[in-house]
């Protein structure tokens, strides 16, 4: 059930990724991929309730507390899917190089901090409740990512909004890292590989093929939130200049003159 929109996306004679199947058991792990499709991105999961509920972070987490990463929620993923590393090939969802950005566990933390600011470690089903709300507290303990974080939805009222926009936020601790700049941190967790190097692996060629392959819509939902963050971070439209139109529109009204009075 969980996992019907994994299983729809995807043709499993064809593509690497496991198939689908939700786990009895859950343990509290998560994983981070970073995500070379038509738009660079990082799969942000969580292992909880027998899958990994994921979300895409176009600019991938931070450890700066300053910074409100966008996160879009996605289909939820088969545990199996955790450390999935390698080429997804052209022509299929997602087609692009996947890398294991990091690994490691996650505790779920109680909604509210204590009197000292700090959060206590909650139960899975205050995760589930916290996830359903909207606003999941989480500690992660992993080999780039560690310290207290939140998941926050967005109000889902406004027009054209999906209700699967979330912001993942760093809270103030020791982990806390201002000014963080993720690609610093640019290999892979698991094998110590950059993206190029995984890419490489199966020839580069194939590699730049998948780049041109893969400008469909199937992304088209990243790539309008990505552009609409990027015009917010612009700020206003500056005025257009005006354009050549006009005067060319009349030269030619002139010529035509011209040859008739000829
Ligand atoms: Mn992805």
């Amino acid at each position: 059930m969980a996992l019907e929109e994994y299983k729809r996306k995807r043709r499993f004679e064809s593509t690497p990724e496991p198939p689908p199947k939700v786990e009895k058991k859950s343990s509290h792990r998560f994983v981070v991929q970073k995500h070379r499709a038509s738009h660079l991105h990082y799969d942000f999961r969580l292992e909880m309730e027998g899958v990994l509920k994921s979300w895409a972070v176009p600019k991938g987490p931070s450890l700066d507390p300053a910074d409100k990463r966008l996160a879009m929620q996605v289909e939820d993923h088969p545990v199996s899917y955790f450390d999935f590393e390698g080429i997804i090939p052209a022509g299929n969802y997602g087609a692009g190089t996947v890398m294991v950005w990091d690994v490691g566990s996650w505790e779920p933390l109680s909604s509210k901090p204590a009197a000292d600011g700090s959060y206590e470690v909650a139960s899975s089903a205050e995760a589930s409740a916290q996830l359903q709300k909207g606003d999941l507290k989480f500690r992660l303990h992993g080999k780039k990512l560690n310290g207290d974080f939140a998941l926050v939805r967005l109000r889902s009222g406004r027009p054209g909004s999906k209700g699967t926009e979330w912001l993942l936020i760093k809270k103030r601790d020791k982990f806390a890292t201002d000014g963080y700049d993720i690609d610093q941190y640019d290999v892979s967790a698991l094998t110590e590989r950059t993206l190029a190097e995984i890419a490489g692996d199966a020839g580069s060629a194939e590699w730049e093929s998948n780049r041109a392959a893969v400008t469909t819509s199937k992304n088209a939902w990243l790539a309008g939130s990505v552009a609409k963050l990027r015009k917010r971070a612009a700020g206003p439209d500056k005025k257009k200049a005006p354009t050549a139109k006009a005067p060319t529109q009349r030269k030619q009204r002139k010529q035509r003159k011209k040859r008739r009075a000829a």
